[in-house]
């Protein structure tokens, strides 16, 4: 099975059953002084300051996904567009109930042994592996 390097196609269902993720990842980039950037069928928020920022810097993360917005610290690579490409596909399978849910697998299990980010990360260290030079180009902001 190849990596799945697209959302795929906006759909009406997964779209409002993530919207209230989606509006709040807006609203998060929006008191971190960014506007989200529409990209292959995603929003990306690139943020050096305020809420977003300091709530990632801290916790030592680059990127984080709320519905369809990716928040990010620094430039994306592919090997974090296709991690977090695996938690919209979380967010569109539990809808609702993906926060709450990897909430309790994060205080269950830490951030490491979170299921969901297993499977992400599973993806990423896969592209990693066979294609090292791809995994680490930056393809966002796109180069002008
Ligand atoms: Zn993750």
């Amino acid at each position: 099975m190849g990596l799945v390097l697209d959302p795929g196609p906006l759909r009406p269902g997964p779209f409002l059953w993530t919207l209230p993720y989606t509006l709040l990842g807006v609203l998060l980039a929006l008191l971190s002084g960014t506007r989200p950037r529409y990209h292959r069928g995603l929003f990306i928020a690139l943020s050096d300051w305020g809420f977003a920022h300091l709530f990632l810097t801290r916790r030592g993360f680059v990127a984080m996904t709320l519905g369809r917005v990716i928040l990010t610290t620094r430039p994306l690579t592919m090997a974090t567009w296709v991690h977090e490409l695996v938690h919209v596909q979380q967010y569109e399978r539990w809808g609702p109930l993906f926060l709450p849910l990897y909430l309790w697998w994060h205080v269950r299990r830490g951030y490491q042994e979170n299921p969901f980010e297993r499977a992400a990360a599973a993806v990423a260290a896969r592209l990693c592996q066979e294609a090292p030079d791809r995994a680490a180009a930056q393809i966002w902001p796109p180069a002008l």
